[in-house]
């Protein structure tokens, strides 16, 4: 019996290096001045779905991503870490989607794997930061979840018992399948690449890839079709168009505030508890945090 795990992961700009033009004039993030990275909580998802694979013979995890053409890149880092294959969902008909369409999308290309055991996702991505996208593909799909992962207790093929992090504490939990995780950044951080699966999917290339390439060696994807990373259009996964892009997204922009922090604004602090003390009343007095 075949043990399929579907991990989401998302490329997103690097939002932790914003340089002075990492913003648009409009306050929209300007995503081609920011490296493109696997945002850094679907790493740890990653990690955790290989830890299940690692213990359930004959399990597969797939990576699901929906973004721009380059976001292949992150399908490949995963195989180089483990994972067996990937799928890519772009079409320019996604533009404008909220974390509601988006989920919805996912939802679908899902569906079209058809039976999976066990869906991982990161507990937040650092662009939009809602972490909505995880639950709200759970609900679409019409499975239980259970978010905040930290670690892998124990799994086989019936049931998963997972430790996750709570308001005030840890909760252990045990689920049978289908289920949704999420996962969160305190669990074990991602394996690093195999050399044996770097040298296995360095070619590896969705069709757009090797049209921009104009790569030739299609006798290289004949005899190894493993190369080729699918992409699904909105058509692919019988998508209903009027329920994405800003049609299919409630969320209204209402307005984008651009903070650059200034120097003025920086502090700095003697080792004096005291000192300590007197900055958290001040953050507190001025409700920036507690
Ligand atoms: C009105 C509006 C228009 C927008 N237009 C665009 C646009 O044109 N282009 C654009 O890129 N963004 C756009 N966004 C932002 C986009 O909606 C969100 O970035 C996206 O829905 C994911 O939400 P999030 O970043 O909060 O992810 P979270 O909800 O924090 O992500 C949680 C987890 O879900 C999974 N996940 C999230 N997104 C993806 C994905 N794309 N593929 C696979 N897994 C995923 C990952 O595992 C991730 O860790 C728009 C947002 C709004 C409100």
């Amino acid at each position: 019996m075949s043990f399929k795990i579907v991990v989401l992961a998302k490329q997103v700009p690097d939002t932790r290096n914003v340089g002075k033009d990492a913003m648009k004039a409009d306050g929209t993030v300007n995503r081609a001045a920011l490296p493109a990275i696997f945002n850094p909580e679907d790493l740890n998802a990653l990690e955790f779905a290989l830890q299940v694979k690692d213990k359930i013979e004959g399990a597969e995890v797939i990576i699901l991503t929906m973004g721009p053409y380059r976001a292949a890149e992150i399908i490949r880092e995963a195989m180089y870490r483990g994972a067996d294959k990937g799928y890519l969902i772009t079409d320019r008909k996604f533009a404008g989607s909220d974390t509601l369409a988006t989920s919805y999308a996912i939802s679908l290309a899902v569906k079209k794997l058809g039976s999976f055991n066990l869906l991982v996702a990161g507990r937040q991505a650092i662009d939009g930061d809602t972490a909505q996208v995880g639950p709200q593909t759970a609900e679409k799909l019409g499975i239980p979840q259970i978010a905040y992962a930290e670690k892998l207790i124990e799994v086989n093929k019936e049931e998963i018992t997972i430790k996750r992090r709570i308001e005030r504490g840890v909760e252990t939990v045990s689920a049978k399948y289908p289920i949704a995780v999420t996962v969160h950044g305190s669990a074990d951080s991602c394996r690093p690449r195999n050399a044996k699966k770097l040298m296995q999917f360095k070619h590896s290339r969705t069709l757009t890839e090797l049209k921009n390439e104009e790569r030739e060696n299609a006798e290289l994807y004949k005899s190894r079709p493993y190369l080729m990373i699918e992409e699904w259009s909105v058509a692919d996964i019988k998508a209903d168009v009027e329920a994405l892009g800003l049609s299919g997204s409630p969320t209204k922009v209402k307005t984008i505030e651009n903070v650059v922090f200034q120097a003025k604004e920086s502090k700095s602090l003697g080792d004096s508890n005291q000192e300590v003390e007197d900055l958290m009343i001040e953050l507190i007095d001025g409700h920036i945090i507690g």
